[in-house]
């Protein structure tokens, strides 16, 4: 809303949770990867708490710790305390944006992310820009003539992470709404009508399948995550409250979404919103018909696959689904569901593979040193070092449950000449329903 004025520092009840035990240290990712204080969850909220009493300025070097900080929450499950520190980082990194000491490269992402994300259809051209790139060549003659690589920002590797486009973008099935007894809604989000047309379309025909249908209410907008970690609350305040609206008059029980960072978003939007007398009551109702696509059909349950899924599947947590949502059991529960699929425990399932959101691209060297780690333990999960795994048939399944860790597994299987397959958990159910291409 333009001219919007609500205090975004963290506050001091939030803060003063944190007894500075430091059980949060080994489950914190950068902390262990550097092993600095200043990188860890106690030492990001100790230069929290002093910015916000204006005992320090936000330098560069300050910044840029809290810029390392994957906002993965896992500090959060460790924290025995109860300190909700995705919250506290999400409102340092507003305070810090909103005082206009932000650097830069603060300000143009937050910019750019603005002037994407509310608007499909620029959302869209950018995609269509995208395809023309990898399908007319070049793609492939920017890779070889190395011309990224005389560019700053690490521009190369970002380009890399690219996946292959598929060729059409996701659409709602025009199916017969009537058909069903009870009816949700699904989030189809900024990217991945794009990204991951085939996630969309595999959740609708499972919901389907358990006799549930399916609308997507084509006045929704991005979830707000993306700006919202990046500091920008008032853009992701804008984008809640037209969600809230949307889809509070589609009179459906719940909300599906099959990205777990937007589910964590968007199961908070109350919190988001708290300060708006015209939506903080509405904006709660919104959250609790909230679910991620894996808990709603785990509480179903399910009809039993008929058809197996022969295959060795590692199940990677996705942090906000793991940490943001507390939302565990379910997906396991929906693997093993499937006959003849074999689901081996990825050591560390639960920390971060590098992904978050943005960070790829921002951090760029610490998501790779996550990545490269991430990978070695999946070579390890699935054997894939043996040669035991064509590139083809059966070739092994990373299973996770949001976009943003499917292309970062896939940059990883691709940067490590792996063979395997990176799948959202409802495109194997969907397999094991008998779906094309299973
Ligand atoms: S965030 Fe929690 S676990 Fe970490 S130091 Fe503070 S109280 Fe301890
Ligand atoms: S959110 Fe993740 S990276 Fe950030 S301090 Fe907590 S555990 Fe560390």
């Amino acid at each position: 809303m333009a001219g919007e004025t609500i205090d975004d520092r963290p506050s001091q009840e939030a803060l003063s949770k944190c007894v500075h035990c430091g059980f949060c240290l080994q489950e914190c990712p950068t902390y262990l990867q550097l092993g600095l204080e200043t990188d860890s969850p106690r030492g990001r909220i100790h230069m929290i708490e002093a910015l916000t009493d204006d005992k320090i300025s936000a330098t560069p070097t300050l910044t840029q710790h809290l810029d390392l900080c994957l906002q993965c929450r896992a500090c959060e499950t460790a924290c025995p305390s109860g300190v909700e520190f995705g919250s506290i980082m999400e409102s340092a990194r507003a305070m810090i944006v909103q005082s206009g000491e932000a650097p830069w490269s603060w300000k143009i992402r937050t910019r750019l992310l603005a002037a994407l994300l509310p608007y499909p259809k620029r959302i869209a051209a950018l995609f269509i820009g995208l395809r023309l790139y990898q399908r007319t060549g070049m793609q492939w003659l920017v890779r070889a003539s190395r011309v990224l690589r005389l560019l700053p920002g690490g521009l190369a590797e970002a380009e890399s992470m690219l996946p292959e486009l598929p060729a059409r973008r996701f659409e709602m099935p025009s199916g017969d709404g009537d058909a069903y007894d009870r009816t949700v809604a699904l989030l189809t989000g900024c990217v991945m009508p794009h990204l991951y047309p085939r996630t969309h379309e595999a959740t609708v025909r499972v919901l389907e399948r358990n006799g549930i249908g399916v609308v997507a209410p084509p006045e929704q907008r991005c979830c707000g995550a993306l700006s919202l970690h990046a500091g920008d609350r008032l853009t992701a305040r804008d984008l809640a409250r037209l969600n809230v609206d949307v889809f509070l008059a589609s009179g459906v029980e719940a909300v599906i979404v099959n990205s777990a960072g937007c589910g964590a978003t968007m199961k908070e939007y109350g919190e988001l919103l708290a300060a708006d007398p015209a939506y903080a009551e509405k904006a709660v109702r919104f959250s609790s018909m909230v679910r991620d696509v894996t808990e709603f059909l785990a509480e179903l349950p399910i009809q039993p696959p008929e058809r197996g899924v022969e295959q060795r599947v590692t199940y990677q947590d996705s942090c906000h689904l793991v940490h943001g949502q507390r939302v565990r059991s379910a997906p396991r529960t929906l693997l093993r569901s499937i006959p003849g699929l074999e689901l081996v425990e990825l050591e560390g399932a639960d920390r971060c593979c590098g992904s978050a959101g943005i960070y790829s691209f921002a951090q760029r060297e610490m998501s790779l040193r996550l990545l490269d780690e991430k990978m070695r333990d999946v070579a390890s999960a699935l054997d894939l070092r043996t040669g035991r795994w064509p590139d083809t048939g059966n070739a092994p399944v990373i299973a996770t449950a949001n976009p943003g860790c499917m292309m970062q597994l896939e940059a990883g299987l691709r940067r490590h000449r792996l063979p395997g397959r990176v799948v959202h958990v409802v495109e194997l159910l969907d397999e094991a329903y008998g779906a094309a291409g299973g």
